[in-house]
């Protein structure tokens, strides 16, 4: 192919792709300190661009430095920084990493590559086997992104890059082994400029994508944060209204049945075990009404240890049997081994087996779309109240 014009020469790619993957490090660690530290990840992905750095300014030293540190630790330190790229997105997608076994990988790697070019040199054994380890490694981080999905552009961004960058460490590992090496990593060959090429775009839009999905990240828990109550993970009461109001109004919808549920002498729990097992308390219980609820509605927290049950296009008699089951499933035995039930230090000092048992009593108001939302509560609460009155533990239907 000849040589192409002189801007695609591999040591100005290679520098520039450095500079620029400095830059991205510099905003990923900026993003890391004001992110929260439920962000996981960040630090590696900071670092990546940093280790891929110093190898591309130590292949850029060929010639001028010596072969062991442009070939073996130039090689050995790229591939590190294409291993933490992937230690950061298992820390971003599992919460924890384990890359040891790539590590070992790439000691074996700069072996080879002190052996093909301190004792045997030889160009095409030593890209054939970088090549085919780098394609490997890419597309094993490609597949983890595969298996965690989602609608975020950042995260479509990051498995197509690492699935590009896996075919293109394969077709130059494919064109190595059929004797289109060429020379040397400096090389002016059209294939080489596109390796290159391809490596330094990677730098930079791997970076992108990092910084896209962790901010779609920041933004999905801060939205989950302001619409849950913080105790049990309910919907708070801004958020449940909310909901309310929206299942009320919808046009296409004729009714929607709301529940106002109250725990039964939830002071006593209080006085008799304290505040922290009056906590555990009721979040065991929202766990129960969760689970009994399941798809059929949304459990938002009213106040106290009062919860509001919104069943969009729920009739009084559907109404009737959820509440029936939710009042059930939260009369069930406290058993020490539900999760809420361990105790701070030894699950074996539950507190909320020393409970024994909670009970609730349920108002049920179904409402024809169009309604006011505060109408229908006002009656599902004065069915409550006479659910109290007739004794508690029991559901009533409103007038
Ligand atoms: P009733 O059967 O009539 O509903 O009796 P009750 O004791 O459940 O009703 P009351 O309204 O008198 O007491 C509610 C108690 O709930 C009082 C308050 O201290 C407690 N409470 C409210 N919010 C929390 C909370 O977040 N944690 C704990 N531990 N207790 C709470
Ligand atoms: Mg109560
Ligand atoms: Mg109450």
């Amino acid at each position: 192919m000849g040589a192409l014009p002189s801007i695609l020469d591999p040591r100005s790619i290679i520098v520039l792709a450095g500079i620029m993957g400095l830059m991205m490090a510099l905003v990923v660690f900026f993003m890391r300190r004001s992110y929260p530290p439920s962000i996981r990840g960040l630090g590696e992905w900071a670092l990546a661009p940093l280790v891929a750095f110093a190898s591309t300014m130590l292949f850029a030293g060929r010639g001028f430095l010596p072969d062991f540190v442009t070939i073996v630790v130039a090689n050995f330190v790229l591939f590190q920084a294409c291993i933490l790229y992937y230690a950061g997105s298992q820390k971003f997608l599992l919460g924890r990493s384990d890359t040891r076994g790539w590590t070992i990988l790439n000691g074996f790697l700069g072996l080879a590559m002190f052996w093909f070019s301190a004792m045997r040199p030889d160009f095409e054994i030593r890209l054939v086997l970088v090549t085919l380890a780098v394609s490997a490694l890419f597309f094993f981080h490609a597949l983890l992104y595969m298996r965690h999905r989602g609608e975020v552009f950042g995260k479509r961004l990051m498995t197509g890059l690492l699935l590009v960058q896996s075919m293109v460490a394969a077709l130059r590992f494919l064109s190595a082994l059929a004797g289109m090496a060429g020379e040397s990593l400096m090389d002016v060959s059209w294939i080489q400029s596109l390796y290159i090429s391809m490596y330094s775009f990677t730098v930079l839009l791997l970076s992108i994508s990092v910084i896209l999905m962790a901010t779609d990240r920041v933004h999905t828990e801060f939205e989950y944060m302001a619409t849950r109550d913080p105790l049990t993970g309910a919907l708070n009461r801004r958020a449940l209204l909310d909901a309310c109001r929206a299942a009320f109004a919808s046009a296409g919808r004729r009714r929607a049945a709301l529940l106002m549920v109250d725990l039964d002498h939830f002071k006593e729990i209080n006085d008799r075990f304290g505040h922290l097992t009056g906590d555990a308390v009721l979040r065991e219980a929202v766990g129960r009404m969760q689970r009994a609820i399941g798809d059929a509605g949304l459990l938002g927290r009213y106040g106290g240890e009062e919860f509001v049950v919104l069943l969009p296009d729920a009739n009084q008699a559907d109404a009737m049997n959820i509440a029936q089951r939710l009042k059930q499933a939260v009369g069930e035995p406290l058993a020490a081994n539900s999760p809420n039930a361990a105790g701070p230090s030894d699950a074996s000092e539950s507190p909320l087996a020393a409970v024994g048992s909670i009970a609730v009593s349920i108002g049920v108001a179904a409402g024809e779309a169009g309604q006011r939302v505060d109408d229908v509560l006002a009656r599902a609460d004065a069915a409550l109240y006479r659910a109290k009155a007739l004794g508690r533990d029991r559901v009533m239907a409103a007038a």
